[in-house]
């Protein structure tokens, strides 16, 4: 469900028709839709009333101001993975106590800002990171609040790379040994054992394996009680996915599977999703340059590239095309929708049944609100695309399209000893 639609076959954001953004603001563009992303963080709510459940937006699927500060309006807290994330949520208002820090490396300067800022929870991924922040703390001499995030090694049936929940992955300590690692934690100084967490991957499209993470973190919580170690805090992480073109179960499914196991357990849950809150709130639209045919293949190339979205030769991932002016009947045409970059990756789409397209056409890669904008990149001195925001009949940019002195700052031309000779 998302609010981009045609009417008079001209593809509108909410009220605001996309060809007058790209008309306004130029090409390649990001377009955000403001109610989509308050309807999708509604219903993601809705799912989990009834519970004592923290939505923190795992804003690493979208981190622009204007997002963080919807979100934070309607509640959200934020699950964050540097400390540049942090700022932008603090730049923002955001509540540091609803603010939950995960990643396998977080630096000293990282952990000594977190706690600095209050925040809910380190979500800690090492047995030397328990250690280091034990000692960031006693340095700080405040009591940091840790979970430990445990992998509780299943596979969640996704792309190996957004796979997080396998024995082998990254991420996580070893099921069979979370309870060492308390039994340690509590054993250092100045440290709160405040939750458990686990996060087993990204757009997993099935409730199997939430309900199975979710026993297995049942299982430890009682484990850790016998023990003698009480949490108040139990972080489901993310993953849940999005229509790219399978078909992910409804949200109130998904909470169902993972609250079936816990709901007699008595603590306070947290999630963090992160694409399934912004996944289809956002586009980008694109222009075509030229229709390349050799012998064998057809080339639509236009004007965004693997900087601007690398999802599909990253992850191998589809994202719908669709023209922004839709031509009624006319045959279609299959072709490789690729970008100007100097790359054979450089690709949104391979082998794809596209309408008839020329020159100056306007395309929409859908769906393309996580993981798009902000993984882009300045590869080979390409500018940022423009983000923009609509909200009903009104439009807002919200972050400007880079410019050659944004893309050079920073840079200096030095002199080198010795000249062109040496
Ligand atoms: C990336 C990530 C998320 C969000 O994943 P989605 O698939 O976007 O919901 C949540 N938690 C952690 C720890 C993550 O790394």
């Amino acid at each position: 469900m998302n609010y981009f639609t045609y009417k008079d076959n001209r593809l509108f954001a909410e009220d605001v028709a996309t060809d007058q953004l790209a008309e306004a603001l130029g090409t390649p563009l990001y377009v955000y839709s403001a109610r989509t992303l308050r309807r999708h963080f509604r219903v993601l709510s809705d799912a989990f009333k009834g519970s004592d459940t923290l939505i923190c937006f795992a804003m690493k699927a979208l981190s622009n101001l204007s997002v963080l500060k919807l979100f934070g309006d309607m509640g959200a807290g934020f699950d964050i993975v540097s400390v540049g994330e942090l700022m932008r949520c603090l730049r923002v208002g955001a509540d540091a106590h609803k603010i939950v820090f995960s990643g396998v490396g977080k630096t000293d300067a990282e952990i000594e800002a977190a706690l600095k800022a209050g925040i809910l929870m380190i979500n800690v991924e090492s047995r030397p990171e328990l250690h280091r922040v034990s000692e960031v703390a006693r340095r700080l001499g405040v009591q940091a609040p840790v979970s430990l995030r445990v992998n509780p090694d299943l596979d969640p049936g996704t792309h190996p790379h957004i796979s997080t929940g396998h024995r082998d992955s990254k991420f996580g300590v070893p099921f069979a040994q979370v309870g060492e690692y308390y039994a340690e934690a509590r054993t250092l100084p100045n440290l709160e054992l405040a939750g458990l967490s686990t996060h087993i991957g990204s757009q997993i499209t099935e409730t199997g394996p939430f309900n199975e993470a979710a026993q297995k973190v049942a299982r430890i919580v009682s484990a850790l009680r016998a023990d003698g170690i009480g949490l108040k805090y139990l972080d489901l992480g993310g993953g849940l996915g999005i229509p790219y073109q399978e078909e992910p179960p409804p949200p109130s499914e998904y909470a169902a599977a993972l609250l079936g196991p816990l709901r007699s357990i008595g603590l306070k849950f947290i999630i963090e999703p992160g694409r399934v809150l912004v996944g289809n709130a956002g586009i980008l639209v694109t222009r075509v340059l030229y229709v390349k045919e050799t012998d064998v293949k057809r080339f639509v190339v236009v004007d965004g590239a693997m900087n601007d979205l690398i999802r599909p030769v990253l992850y191998e991932a589809f994202h719908e095309i669709r023209p922004v002016l839709r031509r009624s009947g006319g045959p279609t045409v299959t072709a490789d929708v690729v970008g100007p970059v100097c790359e054979s990756g450089d690709f949104f789409a391979r082998e794809r049944d596209l309408p008839q397209v020329q020159r100056g056409d306007l395309l929409a890669l859908m769906s393309a609100g996580a993981y798009g904008f902000v993984m882009a990149s300045n590869y080979n001195s390409r500018p940022r695309a423009a983000e923009v925001i609509v909200n009903g009949a009104e439009y807002q940019v919200v972050r400007e399209r880079e410019t050659f002195e944004d893309l050079i700052r920073g840079e200096k031309i030095v002199t080198l000893k010795g000249g062109p000779d040496a």
